[in-house]
C-alpha cells in the first residue's frame, strides 16, 4: 500500500482518472457512468435535503432504507429478512467489505478470493492481518461464429479442483464477487454450490460482493445466500452506486443473520459511524422502482457493452463478451502490445483513451498471465463509446 518512499500509492483508478484529466483522453478506466440515474431517485435526495434530513441517521441506517433493502431482497430473490436486525447500511460496498473483513479476519486467517480481484480486497485483507489466497479465473476466448464451441463456454471460469485446494481449515472467509469485477463473469450455480459446500466443510464464512447484481446481461443473478445451507454463514454486500448510477453517493449495505450484522456494526460504528442521510431515502426510492427500471437498465448497458466490444475487436483486440457489470477485458497481444500497464500509460498519447491494466487486479507475483490485458469501462454514453472506438482503431 505504501510506495518505496513511504508515500501512499494512489489506487489504479485515481492514477488513471488523473491521467485522463491531464491528457483530455476519454476515461474508460474508472468505472462510473457519465449519465445521471433515475429522476425519481435524484428528486428524492433533493426532497430529503429540503425536508431537513441532514443530520446523523441511526447507526444501522434509516428504517426506510433498511425496509426497502429487505423488500428488494424479497421481491427479487425470495429472501426474507428482518429489516431491524438483518440489514445494515454502510458507506458504500467499500465500507461494508472493510467492516466485515475487519470484524471476522484475525491475524493469520486466510481469505480466499478469485483472481483477478477487485483491488480493495487485497488492501483490506492486508489491513486486517489476513493472508490472501487466490483461485485463478481462467480465460477461454470467445470462439468466432463457425469455430468449434461457438456460443458455449467462453469467458472467465474457475477450475473446481483449484477452488477445492484453496479452501482449508485455515480459511476464515471465502470472498465471492459475482457478477465479477474486472472480468464480467457470472459464477454458475455449480461453482456457487461448491463454495457453500467448502465453506460448510471448513467452517468458513462466505462474504459475497454483489454490487453488479442488476447489471446482468442474460440469465438473472443468483445470490449465493439463496443456495441451501448458505444463509447462516453468508454476509451479502451490495450498493446503490451501480444500480442507480450514483457511485458518488456511497450508500451500500450488508444483509446477514443478526449475530453477523451485530459483529459488523461493532466495527462500522468506529469507521464512519453513519453516512449519507439524505441519500438513504433516495436509494430506498430507487429500490422500490418497478421491475422494468432494473431490466431496462441492464438492457441499456448490454447495448453499450456490444458497442464498445465491437469497437475493440475492430481495433484488433481479442476479447470475450462480459456477462455482467461495467467492464470488458481486451487482450492487446494481437496488436503487438505485450505489456498492458505500459500500453495504458501510452494509450492517451496513442489513441486519446484511458483504460486500466488487468495486472492492477492481480497479485504482484502472478502478473505474467495477465500482462497484455486491459480493462475498459463501457458505462458511458453511446457517442463517447463511438468516439473511443474510432480513436482505438488508430492502434491497428
Ligand atoms: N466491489 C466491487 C466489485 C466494485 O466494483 C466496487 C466499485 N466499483 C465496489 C465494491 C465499491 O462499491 P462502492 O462504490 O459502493 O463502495
Ligand atoms: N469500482 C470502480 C472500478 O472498478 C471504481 C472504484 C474506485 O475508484 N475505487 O473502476
Amino acid at each position: 500500500l505504501l510506495a518505496a518512499d513511504g508515500s501512499i500509492a494512489p489506487t489504479i483508478f485515481a492514477e488513471m482518472s488523473a491521467l485522463a484529466m491531464r491528457t483530455g483522453a476519454i476515461n474508460l478506466g474508472q468505472g462510473f457512468p457519465d449519465e445521471d440515474g433515475p429522476a425519481e431517485v435524484l428528486e428524492a435526495a433533493r426532497q430529503a435535503i429540503a425536508d431537513g434530513v441532514n443530520q446523523y441517521p441511526p447507526g444501522p441506517g434509516m428504517p426506510v432504507l433498511r425496509e426497502a433493502i429487505a423488500a428488494h431482497q424479497r421481491r427479487w430473490y425470495g429472501i426474507e429478512l428482518d429489516a431491524a436486525s438483518e440489514v445494515l447500511v454502510t458507506a458504500g460496498a467499500t465500507e461494508a467489505l472493510a467492516a466485515t473483513l475487519l470484524a471476522f479476519v484475525d491475524t493469520g486467517d486466510e481469505v480466499v478470493t478469485f483472481e483477478p480481484y477487485y483491488d480493495a480486497y487485497a488492501a483490506i485483507i492486508a489491513r486486517a492481518g489476513g493472508v490472501h489466497r487466490t483461485v485463478p479465473l481462467h480465460w477461454t476466448r470467445e470462439p468466432r461464429a463457425g469455430e468449434p464451441g461457438a456460443g458455449s463456454s467462453a469467458g472467465w471460469r474457475p477450475d473446481h479442483d483449484e477452488l477445492r485446494a484453496a479452501v482449508t481449515d485455515r480459511t476464515r472467509v471465502i470472498l465471492v464477487n459475482s457478477p465479477h469485477n474486472p472480468t464480467g463473469a457470472v459464477l454458475d450455480t455449480e461453482t456457487l454450490a461448491l463454495i457453500v459446500e467448502l465453506a460448510d466443510r471448513h467452517d468458513a464464512l462466505i462474504v459475497t460482493d454483489e454490487v453488479y447484481e442488476h447489471l446482468v446481461f442474460g440469465a438473472a443473478h443468483t445470490p449465493i445466500a439463496t443456495l441451501p445451507g448458505a444463509r447462516e454463514r453468508t454476509i451479502s454486500i451490495s450498493s446503490g452506486g451501480k444500480t442507480f448510477s450514483t457511485t458518488g453517493w456511497k450508500v451500500g449495505w450488508i444483509t446477514a443473520p443478526a449475530p453477523l450484522v451485530t459483529a459488523v456494526l461493532a466495527v462500522k460504528q468506529y469507521l464512519t459511524y453513519v453516512n449519507g442521510a439524505p441519500f438513504q431515502p433516495a436509494i430506498a426510492t430507487g429500490l422500490g422502482l418497478p421491475d422494468a427500471f432494473f431490466t431496462d437498465a441492464a438492457a441499456t448497458l448490454a447495448a453499450k457493452r456490444d458497442l464498445l466490444a465491437a469497437g475493440l475487436e475492430t481495433a484488433g483486440f481479442a476479447l470475450s463478451l462480459p456477462r455482467a457489470g461495467y467492464f470488458v477485458i481486451a487482450d492487446a497481444a494481437p496488436l503487438g502490445f505485450a505489456d498492458g500497464a505500459e500500453l495504458c500509460r501510452a494509450l492517451p498519447g496513442l489513441a486519446g483513451v484511458v483504460g486500466v491494466p488487468v495486472t492492477a487486479f492481480v497479485h504482484p507475483d502472478r502478473q505474467g498471465d495477465y500482462a497484455s490485458l486491459v480493462r475498459f469501462a463501457f458505462c458511458k454514453r453511446h457517442e463517447v463509446l463511438e468516439e473511443a472506438s474510432a480513436r482505438l482503431a488508430r492502434l491497428s
